[in-house]
């Protein structure tokens, strides 16, 4: 009888180890964790305690977790200001997109060139410039001697798409300001070629029209380093008006006599 008791306390007191082990696994794991990986893993338990409960949509929860200390911007790459845009809430495009587009081509870039926004084939495939305008901007860039795979990276403005194509609003832009600059601190290009008037007022802090600012360069200032600009017109704006190329071929022009 006295040993079938010491039994069941062994047995309590292993379960009691058990999940005391287990709690401190959890909790050193979560101490650990960015405010990033804690908001996947609370979307995560979202979604399974949706599927548990067949279905039933709970309205979208604002997670408010912080980092403790602030991480280190050495530690900052490509990647995971990447991983950072495609879980970002910071505004409220976030609500409708499909994926973020938060940029691509190589490292230490001859050019950047920055767009507005994604569109619709862009929230689909969470990539920049890869519609018919997309297309177009390939071509442009070819005929200067350019290229996403070889010596360009191309991001934009605002990472995840304005709803029915309207333009970011400027509290948008304010928003995903931080991911560009942070993009642009790392990349280190030594030109950036802005696409489109929405893009070039929002870089260049003015309400100019195009017409005005294309066709010269201006330097811009980001984490201390002086980088040549120059704006054109963008690839949907050119496939909606001729008029247009004419201008823009003379602006890649101008970009290409710089190196
Ligand atoms: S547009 Fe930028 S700030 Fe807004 S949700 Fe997307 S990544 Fe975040």
């Amino acid at each position: 009888m006295i040993s079938k008791h010491c039994r069941l306390q062994k047995a309590q007191f292993g379960k009691l180890a058990f999940f005391y082990l287990l709690f401190v696994i959890f909790y050193l794991l979560f101490t650990l964790m960015t405010a990033i990986d804690k908001q996947k893993i609370a979307i995560l338990l979202d979604i399974a305690s949706e599927r548990l409960s067949s279905g039933y949509h709970t309205a979208e929860k604002e997670y408010l977790f912080t980092d403790d200390e602030p991480k280190e911007r050495t530690a900052d790459t490509i990647e995971q200001i990447a991983q950072e845009i495609k879980v970002c809430r910071n505004c409220p495009l976030w609500e409708k997109r499909t994926n973020a587009a938060p940029g691509e081509g190589v490292l230490q870039p001859l050019v950047l060139v920055i767009g507005e926004g994604p569109g619709e084939d862009e929230d689909r495939q969470g990539r920049p410039f890869v519609g018919r305008a997309g297309q177009l901007l390939d071509k442009m860039l070819d005929s200067i001697g350019l290229s996403r795979k070889t010596n360009c990276f191309i991001a934009n403005v605002v990472k995840c798409r304005p709803p029915f194509n309207r333009n970011p609003y400027p509290e948008e832009t304010a928003a995903c300001a931080n991911y560009l600059e942070r993009q642009i601190a790392l990349l280190k290009p030594k030109f950036i070629l802005v696409m489109g008037v929405i893009a070039a007022q929002s870089l260049l802090q003015t309400t100019d029209s195009m017409k005005k600012i294309h066709g010269k360069f201006t330097e811009i200032s980001v984490g201390g380093m002086r980088i040549p600009l120059i704006a054109t017109y963008h690839p949907a704006a050119l496939l909606r008006n001729e008029e247009y190329k004419r201008p823009a071929w003379e602006d890649l022009k101008l970009l290409h006599s710089k190196f």
